[in-house]
């Protein structure tokens, strides 16, 4: 028998905690495996924590901890692993939208020597066709970028103790879960699944938060869109160049060089070219300045007592 840690990242879900932990047990008892939950409040601001507390003065193996503030997914994702201690973590949401019913397929292909599952979305269920659309591009580019198929994957995961304590020593404050389990490498096999409806509450993405969550990915993952820079500059080199040849050519067939427009269309294009690279080279620098000033991950303010010592 081994141990289990089923890792939930929980915003304002007050009404989401009781329903989840029944369903969790209920799966994991049928397992016959030794289990835990963690439940990692990441700054609600509803009651998420006291219903957390609550769940666990009933049942030993609901476990909690809460951060100062909203840290964000990734990181509670990132506390949730540090603070388990089973032989396998799977990480899902706490609003069931990831099936706790796939649970015993994945401990199955674990059994069976996977080292982690990863959970692949069959089905998106029901999202708006801009969240639709935008996925679609963000992971069809991703996906490029990595060389790793990433347009159905999910956070829905088991992951190996190997695989979890190499997320752990990843040193970078911006994690992209998603996609580093993939980087860390092990022999991992993909698991589809249906999303499901969310039950209670609502989703707290919005097309503004998806989009900076794409741009920060996408940077934290890649240096190409520097290499842009590096294109946009050869291109106008050569445009620049051909430009000239064709000035020199009229001029020597007797007509001189006119077209105060083509002047400034000209200093416009080049102009957004270098805007649009100092606003790259920008980004990067405002992300190496966070990572060196290497502040933690999140802050925790308190945790169930049933977690200490796991810090
Ligand atoms: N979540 C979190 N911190 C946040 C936002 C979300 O821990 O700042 C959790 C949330 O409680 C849920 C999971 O991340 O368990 C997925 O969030 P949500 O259901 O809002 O996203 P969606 O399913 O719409 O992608
Ligand atoms: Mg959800």
């Amino acid at each position: 028998m081994s141990l289990v840690s089923l890792i939930v990242p929980s915003y304002n879900e007050e009404d989401n905690i009781n329903n989840t932990v029944s369903e969790l047990t209920g799966v994991m008892e049928s397992t016959g495996e030794d289990y835990e939950i963690i439940f990692v409040n990441d700054g609600s601001k509803d009651r998420t924590y006291e219903a957390i507390k609550a769940a666990s003065a009933n049942n030993r193996h609901v476990k909690g901890l809460s951060f100062s503030r909203n840290f964000g997914k990734e990181a509670a994702i990132f506390a949730g692993l540090s603070a388990a201690s089973g032989d396998a973590c799977v990480v899902l949401d706490c609003d069931l939208q990831h099936p706790p019913k796939v649970i015993p397929d994945m401990l199955k292909l674990w059994h069976e020597g996977a080292e982690a599952v990863e959970g692949v979305k069959h089905s998106r269920g029901r999202e708006s066709l801009l969240h639709k659309m935008f996925a679609g591009l963000f992971y069809g580019i991703m996906s490029k970028i990595i060389k790793i198929d990433m347009r159905a994957t999910s956070d829905y995961k088991l992951l190996d103790r190997k695989v979890v304590d190499a997320l752990l020593n990843l040193k970078e404050t911006n994690t992209f879960f998603r996609a580093l389990s993939f980087w860390v490498g092990f022999k991992s096999v993909k698991l589809e699944y249906d999303v499901e409806e969310r039950k209670y509450g609502h989703s707290k993405w919005s097309v503004g938060s998806l989009f900076k969550y794409a741009i920060n990915n996408a940077t934290s993952f890649s240096t190409l869109p520097l290499q842009i820079v590096t294109f946009l500059g050869f291109f106008s080199i050569i445009a620049g160049g051909i430009l000239g040849i064709q000035t020199l050519v009229k001029y020597f067939m007797g007509a001189a060089a006119e077209g105060f427009p083509t002047v400034i269309l000209l200093e416009l294009i080049i102009g957004g070219f270098i805007m649009l690279s100092l606003g790259i080279i920008g980004h990067y620098v405002g992300r190496i300045y966070e990572e060196v000033k290497g502040r933690p991950r999140y802050i925790i303010s308190e945790h169930t007592d049933n977690l200490q010592g796991r810090f």
